[in-house]
């Protein structure tokens, strides 16, 4: 294990919080020991869906407690005030357009005009490099999971899987299946045109095949004078290690360079009980020692070729996090290369961003934004991840206790 860098600690609360009222210390105190109680979280996630479709007036209590702590507003005029007071403290921002599970042609068509604004938008800021879009925003759920499953039908390599696959498809579906490819290929034109990067988020794993397959067919398109497509790798899975250097090597192969997002997984107990139910062998590693292991050596290997891989260290781990820094420094790079970005979620880990911001490091915070009735799965999503008082919660609630603590010692 590599020493420390001096320069980068993660618990100086003073830094960490220091964007933050002390009435939005109180607030976001109150909703982490609310969500520590994990029989709160179980119940609350199964009835606020329920309960926002069918009308009941609890969105003025939601807007105030878990949106405000994990949401940058509902449109791109509000996302403006929180990414300039991100932007004082040298964070910057990566925009998600954060609306989930809507259907039709018509809804998908939006959501590409969306993310075109929200590109536009971003290239009038000077702290928004990146934005974020999820595939299934723009495509059919079932159709990505068919076209997946042909492609697991076909043998031989990657790429030509994904063709074989897409020519067995009944032809209104090859149709359909045209036009998302055309609504991504749109949207990461506008992204290469304005400068701003795009990132494609990873999914459930029994539609992630054809999302990679298009996501590396684009970054051969577009990242060959600078890095605008990126795909995410989720360390949970066991094969994630191999496709990632796989990838690399197709990336120095064409003459592309590789954007490379690495996260550990957001649907594991989803993954898991799926392959329990359908009795096939789980995707995901067998503990959490494997995953950090597979996402400290995923990180090193983005590390030791950063001339080809434009990394996005996507995380709130403070020991994967500062383990990146650590292995720029044994390398002889700066901790500011153009090739290296860490980033953690908004209202998550503000010691991790704003201390490497302090210390010079490329960090950002990522922003999803959207009508209320339409972020509820991604923060039923939050509220799940944040319930182990042992993991992150009981980390963000020591957090924010020391600090109140020490504004209260101030104050005396
Ligand atoms: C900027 C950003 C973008 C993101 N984009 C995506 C995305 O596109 N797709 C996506 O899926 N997620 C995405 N995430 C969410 C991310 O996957 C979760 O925040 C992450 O899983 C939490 O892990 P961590 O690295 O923060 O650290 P930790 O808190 O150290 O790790 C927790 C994670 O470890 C894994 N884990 C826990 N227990 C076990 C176990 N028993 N066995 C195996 N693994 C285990 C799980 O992935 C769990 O979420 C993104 C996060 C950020 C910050």
């Amino acid at each position: 294990m590599p020493t420390p860098t001096p320069e980068i600690r993660f618990d100086e609360t003073e830094i960490a919080f220091a964007h933050r009222s002390d009435s939005d210390l109180r607030n976001s105190l109150l909703l982490f020991r609310m969500m520590s109680w994990s029989l709160l979280v179980q119940l609350g996630t199964r009835i606020t869906p329920w309960a926002v479709k069918n009308r009941f007036p609890i969105l003025p209590l939601l807007r105030s407690t878990i949106f405000r702590q994990f949401v940058g507003g509902e449109n791109l005029t509000e996302t403006r005030q929180v990414s300039d007071a991100l932007q004082t403290f040298g964070v910057q921002v990566i925009l998600d357009y954060g609306v989930e599970g809507k259907e039709g042609e018509d809804n998908f068509e939006a959501a590409k005009n969306e993310f075109i604004r929200v590109l536009e938008h971003a290239a009038t800021c000077t702290n928004i490099p990146f934005i974020s879009i999820k595939i299934t925003g723009l495509a059919r759920f079932a159709l990505l999971e068919k076209l997946h499953a042909l492609q697991q039908l076909q043998s031989g390599a990657f790429l030509s899987c994904y063709q074989n696959a897409q020519q067995r498809l009944a032809p209104d579906e090859r149709e359909e299946w045209n036009r998302v490819i055309a609504r991504v290929e749109e949207i990461v034109a506008v992204g290469a045109r304005k400068g701003i990067g795009v990132l494609i988020d990873a999914e459930e794993t029994w539609i992630q095949d054809p999302i990679d397959a298009l996501t590396l067919q684009l970054m051969d398109r577009y990242n060959r004078e600078r890095v605008t497509v990126f795909n995410t790798y989720q360390m949970y899975r066991h094969d994630r290690l191999n496709f990632l250097i796989d990838n690399f090597k197709a990336s120095v192969q064409g003459g592309y360079r590789l954007g490379a997002k690495l996260v550990r997984g957001a649907y594991m107990e989803k993954e898991r009980s799926r392959a329990r139910k359908m009795g096939y062998p789980s995707p995901i590693q067998a503990d959490k020692r494997a995953t950090d292991r597979d996402y400290d050596a995923g990180l090193a290997f983005c590390v030791e070729h950063l001339d080809q891989i434009f990394l996005l260290v996507a995380t709130h781990n403070e020991q994967s996090s500062l383990y990146a820094a650590n292995l720029l420094v044994e390398l002889n790079h700066p901790i500011h290369h153009p090739h290296i970005h860490w980033s953690q979620l908004y209202g998550m880990s503000d010691n991790i961003t704003f201390n490497l911001a302090k210390a010079g490091c490329s960090v950002s915070k990522y922003l999803p934004f959207g009508p209320i009735t339409d972020v509820i799965p991604y923060l039923m999503r939050r509220a799940q991840e944040n319930t182990s008082v042992k993991g992150q919660t009981g980390r963000e609630l020591s957090l924010l206790l020391e600090e109140k603590a020490r504004r209260t010692r101030l104050a005396r």
